[in-house]
């Protein structure tokens, strides 16, 4: 496994794939890598020739106000569980590798960008949008990994990669959980003894909602029975729980089970922001 912080010699590693007629597998992670990231490499592992990881925090998808400098930082565990997964090659530029220094391109998805996360999040689908890009040019992959616990950017990532022509397959993988049914998350790490307790309350909350839309309740009953449930959780601020067409992410005001609906929630557990989803069909 070679790990690069440049461009060129990256490409010079894809271009001998290419040329050898590899199919490349890509990941594009935040690092602090837990067992969600490492089913995605799984799964590229299984389907491509080479593997590709990318480690990068990308300030540009980070709000004023959010955890950027306090995002964890864990390059050598990460490092040592992608050698054991057997990936060929890690890119973890640094940020000035990665943006000009006074970047004018921006890509954005201006419907999209301003719902559910969005909302919450000015500009977070903008950064998530140009750096999909910008890894997605430079890595040229035959197929790239994304986790459906990100379900909203998994929306914007297809979208882009049909807009811009990108020669890549998308593959969207199903969401890893602990045991007790939290989404796994480098931010999980955040939560104190007393908040990782009632974590969760957020998938028992799904949950929940997925059995009463089974039995026939209509939108409303679901909110209401998702804010419900993170009432048994002292340390819980709900942000929202939507339910959206599961393919535009239109939000929906009656259950069409044609549409695919989604549950889509994010909560405050403390001061750490956990988001989920969960297909209610
Ligand atoms: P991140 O490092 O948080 O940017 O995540 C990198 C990729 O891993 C994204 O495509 C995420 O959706 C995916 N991912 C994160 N958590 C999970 C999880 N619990 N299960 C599956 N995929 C995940």
């Amino acid at each position: 496994m070679v790990i690069y912080n440049n461009i060129a010699p990256l490409r010079t590693a894809l271009n001998a794939f290419g040329q050898a007629g590899q199919s490349v597998g890509f990941v594009p992670t935040m690092g602090a890598l837990h067992a969600g990231h490492a089913a995605l490499v799984r799964q590229a592992r299984q389907e491509n020739h080479r593997v590709v990881v990318s480690i990068f925090v990308n300030p540009t998808q980070f709000g004023p106000t959010e955890d950027l400098a306090k995002y964890p930082r864990t390059l050598d565990a990460d490092v040592a569980l992608l050698q054991e997964l057997g990936v060929d090659a890690v890119f973890a530029p640094e940020p000035a590798t990665m943006y000009m220094p006074n970047e004018q391109v921006h890509v954005t998805l201006p419907a999209l960008a301003l719902l559910y996360e969005g909302k919450t999040r000015p500009g977070h689908f903008d950064g998530v949008a140009l750096v999909v890009s910008k890894l997605l040019n430079l890595v040229q992959p035959t197929r790239a990994y994304f986790g459906r616990k990100d379900y909203q950017q998994t929306v914007v990532v297809r979208q882009l990669v049909q807009a811009l022509f990108f020669n890549t397959q998308v593959v969207v993988a199903d969401t890893v959980r602990e045991p007790d049914g939290l989404a796994m998350s480098s931010r999980n790490r955040y939560l104190n003894a007393t908040e990782r307790l009632q974590a969760p309350l957020i998938y028992q909350g799904l949950l929940a909602m997925r059995a009463a839309a089974v039995a026939g309740q209509q939108v409303q009953v679901l909110q209401n029975i998702f804010a419900d449930m993170l009432l048994k959780g002292p340390d819980f601020k709900l942000d929202y729980v939507a339910i959206a067409d599961g393919e535009s992410l239109e939000p929906l005001s009656q259950l069409e089970p044609d549409r695919n609906p989604v549950a889509l929630v994010a909560a405050w557990l403390g001061s750490t922001r956990l988001i989920d989803n969960l297909g209610l069909h």
